[in-house]
């Protein structure tokens, strides 16, 4: 699932593409992705011009010279392409593809349709019935130690399920917060509540260092963001502690050695951590 840094990067690659350009042609390929798109999509989008791109959380708005966004979700499976329009066969589960004035073909491929384009007016984005109750953005200026000691007061779950909460704080996902409580030296189990003072003042840091080393990463293999499949901003990355149960983790001093990086499940999802170093 793609998370925060995998769709800035995707914004990315379509603002270098898309930006200042007119969309000539729109062609929808089925009424709905995981909600019905919206009436008369095709037309509000051909012949608008592009203007300027902003992620919010998970989300990609597209904004519009009509005064309208396009609001991108990518869902579970859902991804972008960019090739030529003299490439203009669909690709399978291509359900939305937007030609330029200069060439090119944008398409919205997504095989399970968990994600979802819907139309938003530019003035009032954060109005959006997916956006209106989303938390503070991470990599934000406002987002510091005093308001994440805000936003954790009296949550009683574990800091892990209260990072994982969108309304608490936006579009981290579980890879990049096991990635961070590793970094801020904090156990996943821990009372998210009695994550205050000098722990909130790690594990900010380290919140918005994966994420931007992660966005940076992506930045790198959008050198050629027009890939040879033509698929926008999915990377390899090395991770310290997710996916690497029962290995030392790199941080530990020995001897003696780290026990192991632990696994145990939270809410569903694996949690990966030092139970040496986090606490
Ligand atoms: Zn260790």
């Amino acid at each position: 699932m793609p998370e925060l840094p995998e769709v800035e990067t995707v914004m990315r690659g379509l603002r270098a593409r898309l930006e200042g350009r007119v969309i000539a042609r729109a062609r929808i390929g089925r009424p709905d992705l995981r909600w019905p798109l919206p009436e008369g999509l095709g037309q509000r989008l051909t012949g608008a011009r592009v203007t300027g791109f902003r992620r919010r959380a998970k989300y990609i708005l597209m904004r519009l010279d009509r005064g309208e966004s396009l609001l991108i979700h990518l869902g579970m499976s859902g991804r972008m392409l960019i090739a030529p329009v003299s490439d203009a066969e669909p690709v399978a589960h291509e359900h939305v593809s937007l030609h330029t004035d200069d060439g090119w073909r944008v398409g919205f491929v997504d095989p399970r349709r968990f994600g979802s384009l819907d139309l938003v007016a530019s003035d009032a984005e954060d109005a959006h019935r997916l956006l209106a109750g989303l938390g503070p953005e991470p990599l934000g200026e406002a987002f510091d130690a005093s308001m994440l000691s805000a936003v954790l007061a009296g949550k009683r779950t574990p800091i892990k399920a209260a990072l994982l909460d969108q309304r608490l704080v936006a579009g981290l996902g579980n890879i990049y917060v096991c990635e961070a409580l590793f970094r801020a030296r904090i156990s996943p189990l821990r009372r998210a509540d009695s994550v205050a003072g000098a722990r909130a003042a790690r594990l900010v840091p380290a919140i918005k260092a994966v994420l931007t080393e992660a966005i940076a990463a992506g930045g790198s293999s959008l050198r050629d963001y027009v890939q040879p499949d033509g698929e926008l901003g999915y990377f390899q990355h090395a991770w310290r502690v997710y996916g690497r149960e029962g290995k030392a983790c790199e941080a530990c001093p020995g001897p003696p050695a780290c026990p192991g990086i632990a696994r145990v499940v939270q809410s569903g999802r694996g949690s990966f951590y030092c139970p040496r170093l986090q606490r």
